[in-house]
């Protein structure tokens, strides 16, 4: 695995959607970044980002939402399997949609995975025809070439019988098999970033756990970087090195994970972590819900977005953004508690 080079840098990143009920500032002001070979994980409640910030990297953000501001600089680095040092820098956010330029990026350089794996497979084709269509696409290979690429790359995710595989249509397979069918399709090109949109929610406790593990030990095999949007922070324990903890739009605390877990500073953060069920506890003490309601999108509170719900809140919260503070090293956090 390759260390310490950089990848992404997601600097200043505004995604809005326009719609007649008013603006919705679904990312607001993200920024963070992503390192060859790093798994970071960014957390959060639902509505709070994260999968806009993931359309926005592979410029699929549907209307009426579009990036307003900001830079996605993707690093590309040049040589067999990105080898060399120097990289060439593109900033993701300046292309045009559906330019060539990003549709070589997208699939190839920076793949992605989704929660419903009918998101990205064809029901009408079959598998081995998908993988094969999109190896040749972004690597030009030939047909017979493709279809030993895409029978190894079945192989390699554990799938039973890979060249019987080939042949078969999503609807034939089980849940987790076309979860394993996806992850193929998006590793097939050897991306240098792969983004899991919740890629094991909707799967079994069993299954969520092989598919974990057979995402960790590809990512070992190709040296891939890989950025999990979930909401569990069981997912994030298990499989990430960094963390990042996203509410509404913005990136509230930032640290590795095992620093996060061990000495949250923010007080979303911290109420999120008391909310994991514990299996040591009496079940009365499993869920603390964080107190109060996500705030309606349109109308967001003034100051410190998370102050309706936060029992640290004074009046300075409600007037003005809190700042980003380093509360000890790499570890970031935005809450007016740290500020002097
Ligand atoms: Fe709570 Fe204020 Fe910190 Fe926001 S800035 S998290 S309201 S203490």
């Amino acid at each position: 695995m390759v260390q310490n080079d950089m990848l992404l840098e997601i600097k200043a990143l505004k995604t809005f959607f326009f719609l007649d009920e008013g603006v919705v500032r679904a990312v607001d002001g993200a920024e963070f970044d992503l390192r060859r070979g790093e798994t970071l994980a960014v957390v959060g409640e639902s509505g709070c980002g994260k999968s806009v910030t993931a359309q926005s990297i592979l410029r699929i953000v549907p209307p009426p939402g579009r990036i307003v501001e900001g830079e996605l600089l993707y690093h590309r680095y040049a040589g067999a399997n990105g080898a060399s040092s120097a990289a060439e820098v593109i900033d993701l956010a300046s292309l045009d949609p559906r330019g060539r330029e990003i549709r070589t990026i997208r699939g190839n350089e920076i793949a992605m995975v989704f929660q419903e794996p009918m998101i990205s497979l064809s029901p009408v084709h079959t598998i081995g025809n998908q993988i094969i269509e999109s190896i040749r696409l972004h690597q030009g290979a030939s047909r017979a070439e493709a279809r030993e690429g895409a029978a190894d790359i079945l192989a390699r995710v554990g799938m039973p019988k890979p060249s019987q595989a080939l042949d078969s249509y999503p609807f034939e397979l089980s849940g987790g098999m076309r979860q394993r069918a996806m992850i193929a399709m998006a590793l097939a090109c050897h991306p240098s970033l792969l983004i899991a949109d919740e890629p094991t929610t909707a799967l079994d406790v069993t299954t969520q756990s092989q598919i974990l593990d057979l995402m960790r030990s590809l990512q070992a095999d190709m040296g891939m970087a890989i950025m999990y949007i979930t909401h569990d922070l069981g997912v994030v324990a298990e499989m990430a090195d960094q963390a990042v903890v996203m509410y509404l739009g913005k990136v509230v605390e930032r640290a590795d994970v095992r620093t996060l877990f061990a000495r949250p500073e923010h007080p979303y953060t911290r109420a999120l972590l008391r909310s994991i069920p514990r299996i040591t506890e009496p079940r009365r003490e499993w869920l603390e819900a964080i107190q109060g309601m996500v705030p309606d999108p349109y109308n967001l509170p003034p100051g410190c977005p998370f102050h309706p719900r936060c029992a640290h809140a004074v009046a300075a919260c409600r007037e003005g953004e809190p700042p980003w503070i380093e509360v000890e090293a790499d570890h970031w956090a935005r809450c007016i508690l740290h500020a002097g």
